[in-house]
């Protein structure tokens, strides 16, 4: 198995083009999520290395910036072809660190390559102004440069693509990065480094650093030669690079926790909207941060809802994610299986109605059953924070007003999804929700063309669509003038 992944699966930091490990020799352990067993070992980095991967991004800025468009392009365009030539190998290993089913993690991989392309073409369109001047002799232009040296920080559930989202629009930019992936799934962060050598990025363009979480964020936060920050994860970690970030006035771009609700209204296809449950609650376990967080069901549907949630709910197939045919694998760690039971059991103390699942998996492990909550009300604990599970908690609401003022009621705002098929409806409640992504009649919206990010607690700034490559540049105003017209 490992044989077929070896060649991406590096053991040590990419710095300056160079695979090193860190100054103290020490590692971090990796283990597969669907086994428990330990899979290898990385870097246990620092600030040390950190200073350097960014010194090393600040050398290589200097040439990377001058290249045209259409060059950095054509190198885009390969590290494209290579993610795709080894999209398999990538998944694999994907799988292995993360648990997600080989199904997901290739689309996860080809989403990485896609974001590559079309950031590979954003690129060549970032346009400047010619300005009607108010001076006669004088000349407006107003130019986009590339930011610099950029910091990016990714999550374990996405390790492969969120990173894509960064590296892309800063390679295409004329900026150069250095990467902290998660500590549990440093490998699909670490491929990056072979792709690029693969693609032929020069050296120093992308670095990658594993280890001390807090030790490399502070040094990427803190770093004058970083002039931007990128970030995927949580909220509350969010908050900490963004106070140690104000020390530099960086840029900041972040993506962070989200608290999904999905709206089924009376006049829905309720098929479509199990449909649309189903994708939007249970991929990747459920520990996604536009997973579905919070059912809302209207009376007259509710009890159709719930008997076809149930029913394909019950269908799916728990396994590990190299095994044919699963469709939810392991969740990452145990402290992510105990918060999911913390939660089913304040539900059911407070009145809930276990209607599938609820319990560990027979097969032991991180693995949990596929579950459904009914009877939810707004005093249970998944009102207000993020499951990050296999758990459907299903409220039941009359009105339209209460079910859009419910969904609302919190300090997230990422994703969100109804369903209904009358018009004005879909407007009406398509302007009241306060979210940054919406899904009407779709349980799966996310796609490189469009700009993905929140809104409130959920983040700042967007990834994808023509906006993604926006915080990697900076405007420059140029007033020309003694031109004696
Ligand atoms: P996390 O705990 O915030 O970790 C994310 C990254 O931050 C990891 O690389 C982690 O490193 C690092 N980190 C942790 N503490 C740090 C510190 N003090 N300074 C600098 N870096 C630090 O989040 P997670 O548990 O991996 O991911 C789940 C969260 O991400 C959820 O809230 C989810 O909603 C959110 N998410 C958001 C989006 C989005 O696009 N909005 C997408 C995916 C996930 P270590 O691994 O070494 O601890």
């Amino acid at each position: 198995m490992l044989q077929k992944t070896s060649h991406f699966m590096r053991e040590a930091n990419y710095i300056d083009g160079e695979w090193v490990p860190a100054d103290s020799g020490q590692t971090i352990d990796v283990n597969n999520p669907a086994t428990g067993l330990k899979i290898g070992t990385v870097p246990k980095s620092g600030k040390a290395e950190t200073a350097r991967a960014i010194e090393a991004a600040e050398r290589a800025f200097h040439s990377w910036k001058k290249t045209s468009a259409n060059d950095r392009a054509k190198l885009l365009r390969k590290l494209h072809d290579v993610i795709m030539d080894n999209q398999d190998a990538l998944a694999e290993l994907l799988v292995l660190e993360q648990g997600k089913p080989m199904a997901e993690a290739k689309g996860e991989v080809g989403m990485s390559a896609a974001y590559v392309l079309w950031f590979a073409e954003e690129g060549r369109r970032v346009y400047g102004d010619v300005v009607p001047s108010p001076w006669a002799d004088r000349r407006i232009l107003v130019t986009r440069e590339p930011v610099g040296v950029i910091g990016a920080i990714t999550p374990w559930n996405f390790p492969s693509s969120m990173l894509a989202r960064k590296i892309g629009p800063a390679l295409a930019a004329g900026c150069t990065a250095v990467a902290k992936p998660a500590s549990q799934t440093p490998y699909s962060g670490l491929a990056w480094g072979a792709l690029c050598e693969e693609a032929g990025i020069p050296k120093g363009v992308v670095n990658i650093v594993t280890g001390s979480a807090s030790e490399i964020g502070d040094e990427l936060c803190t770093n004058p030669l970083v002039k931007k920050i990128t970030f995927t994860g949580s909220t509350e970690v969010g908050k900490i690079l963004l106070e140690k970030s104000a020390s530099t006035v960086k840029k900041v771009s972040m993506e962070l926790g989200g608290n999904a609700p999905f709206l089924v209204f009376d006049d829905a296809d309720v098929d479509r909207a199990v449909e649309g449950a189903i994708a939007a609650k249970y991929r990747n376990s459920g520990q996604t941060c536009v997973c579905t967080n919070r059912f809302f069901v209207q009376d007259g549907i509710h009890d159709a809802f719930v008997e076809k949630l149930v029913a394909r709910t019950n269908q799916l197939k728990v396994g590990p994610g190299l095994e044919e045919g699963t469709q939810q694998g392991p969740l990452i760690d145990d402290k992510a299986v105990e918060k999911v039971e913390e939660l089913i059991a304040d539900a059911r103390a407070k009145g809930a109605r276990i209607a599938a699942g609820g319990e560990r998996h027979a097969l032991g492990g991180t693995f949990f059953q596929p579950t459904v909550i009914t009877d939810a009300t707004p005093d249970m604990r998944f009102m207000k924070e993020e499951i990050f599970g296999p758990v459907s908690p299903i409220f039941r609401f009359a009105k339209e007003e209460d079910a859009v003022a419910l969904a609302n009621d919190t300090e997230f705002g990422l994703a969100c999804y109804f369903y209904t098929s009358d018009l004005g409806r879909a407007f009406r409640v398509m302007e009241g929700l306060k979210y940054g992504l919406v899904g009407v009649n779709e349980g799966i919206i996310t796609t490189v063309e469009a700009p993905f990010g929140g809104v409130k607690e959920s983040g700042l700034g967007r990834e994808g669509g023509h906006q993604g490559i926006e915080d990697y540049l900076d405007t420059k105003y140029v007033c020309i003038g003694g031109l004696g017209l």
